[in-house]
């Protein structure tokens, strides 16, 4: 998921990043990672909710 123009460092686009349970918001151009990404990224995951998770390589 692709948050546009989001990051509050460089105006870039930011991306929810998942790892298992741990979820942040990690800027594309940049690296930034906000603080209260994980709480922002959680609340747009729930909303959102329904995500097609792309299939993993058999
Ligand atoms: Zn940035």
């Amino acid at each position: 998921m692709l948050l546009m123009k989001c990051c509050n460092r460089c105006k870039g686009d930011m991306f929810v990043e998942e790892e298992g349970t741990q979820k942040a918001l990690v800027c594309l151009q940049c690296g930034h990672r906000p603080v209260n990404g994980p709480a922002i990224a959680e609340k747009l995951l729930r909303r959102a909710k329904v995500i097609p998770r792309v299939a993993r390589a058999a």
